[in-house]
């Protein structure tokens, strides 16, 4: 197929700025970015900015994903969405994971660092007509947010104290055997402090969010689908999710999900429809109306003089589905066309006499004609050729059994009896 490739971006850069080549493996990754990460650490005096592209060229390149898409599309498709969200916000986040935590001495990224809080995934049912002309789609969800009477602590004094469940620990372990003798230990959230370490007293309780430092609250997102969106594609709503003391709030993302079309099929940006035709159409020509996905109707007709052949497929160049982000740009609509014969003796033996007269004569009539007398009559019957590979296959199956279990040397005993 002739499909346009998706614009390229530089795919380069982030092998520069970590100074590898583009086949460098994972170890070698990461032993670049170590090198330059320490030489650029904000702490030891280096560009911040810098230490931030570095990041962001490490997480992509790292990520045997996302540096697929990188060196096939380049930056802009990770940004587009192609691959989830882009780099992260914190390259502090990063050099963490990769050194663990103190990496430098208590520096700036351990200093009063929050936890991240998780993403909320959300599927979102769209319908190819959705993807071809672009929706939007206001969605309500109802989601934490710190408590704006106590400010998420809690609390009317600020004050609270250790968990006598968990010990100010947040965890609890417990155990239970699973089999004499065997003792399997299970560690959970402590369900009295909710693994916060901590209680508030009754009375010191924030009324508002009865110490629950959080209130739920009830959020409209309006979800834009975008022309030419693909099916499992994220749209990313940054820092939407539960909001908790202490967190980074994760993200809420939508995945879309295509709902099958009655009509078309879409692959990539293509769009595929089966179209029957009648013998006599294929043969003489025809034309219909095909009713497109934004509800317009294209005349679809064959050339003067054209036979269509069952199986045979046809394109129109730019009526397929719009390009993300580019949707003046269309694949292109593929037809495939079935013919459906008539049944046997619609016609009258005189008239099909007639029509052999029309139709091109068959070629070798006249050699067979002659050696008529050497042959010998076969007779044709009716057959579903995949009904009986398969009755085959079993009957096969069956016997090499029955083989494997009767050896030859038991069946001769029995006949000796
Ligand atoms: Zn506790
Ligand atoms: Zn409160």
């Amino acid at each position: 197929m002739f499909r346009r490739a998706p614009k390229r971006s530089d795919n380069t850069q982030y092998y520069e700025i970590l100074g590898v080549s583009k086949s460098a493996n994972q170890d070698e990754l990461k032993k670049a970015y170590r090198k330059a990460a320490i030489k650029n650490h904000p702490d030891k005096g280096g560009d911040p900015e810098k230490f931030k592209e570095l990041a962001q060229a490490y997480e992509v390149l790292n990520d045997p994903e996302k540096r697929e898409i990188y060196d096939q599309y380049g930056e802009d498709a990770l940004k587009e969405g192609m691959g989830g969200a882009g780099a992260s916000d914190n390259p502090f986040d990063i050099l963490e994971q990769f050194f663990g935590g103190g990496a430098f001495g208590g520096g700036s990224s351990s200093r009063g660092r929050k936890k991240q809080g998780e993403d909320v995934m959300h599927s979102l049912k769209v319908s190819l007509e959705d993807l071809y002309n672009g929706t939007s789609k206001k969605l309500s969800l109802s989601r934490n947010r710190l408590c704006l009477k106590c400010k998420g602590k809690g609390s009317k004094s600020d004050t609270s104290g250790r968990c006598y469940g968990c010990h100010g620990t947040g965890m609890k372990v417990s155990k239970r055997q699973i089999a004499p003798g065997m003792i399997q230990q299970m560690q959970h959230v402590c369900p009295e402090c909710r693994g916060s370490g901590e209680v508030i007293s009754e009375r010191d309780r924030c009324p508002q969010c009865k110490g629950n430092k959080v209130t739920q609250e009830k959020k409209v997102l309006e979800v834009h689908v975008e022309k030419g969106m693909q099916n499992s594609q994220k749209i990313v709503f940054k820092g939407e999710a539960d909001e908790a003391p202490d967190t980074v709030r994760g993200d809420i993302v939508f995945v879309l999900h295509q709902k099958e079309h009655p009509k078309f099929k879409r692959k990539f940006d293509d769009l595929y429809v089966e179209h029957s035709l009648s013998l006599t159409e294929a043969l003489c020509g025809f034309q219909f109306a095909l009713t497109h996905l934004d509800g317009r109707q294209l005349l679809i007709k064959s050339n003067p003089g054209e036979i269509i052949k069952p199986g045979q497929s046809k394109a129109i160049n730019n009526e397929g589905m719009p390009h993300h982000q580019r949707p003046f740009m269309k694949g292109q609509l593929f037809i495939h066309f079935n013919v459906d014969f008539p049944q046997s003796g619609f016609l009258s033996p005189d008239k099909f006499q007639a029509l052999e007269a029309i139709l091109p004569p068959s070629p070798n009539k006249q050699s067979l004609d002659m050696m008529l007398d050497e042959c010998e009559e076969t007779t044709l019957h009716d057959v579903n050729i995949e009904e009986e590979m398969r009755w085959k296959e079993r009957h096969q199956q069956r016997e090499a059994y029955d083989d494997d279990d009767e050896p030859a040397m038991h069946r001769m005993a029995c006949n000796q009896q």
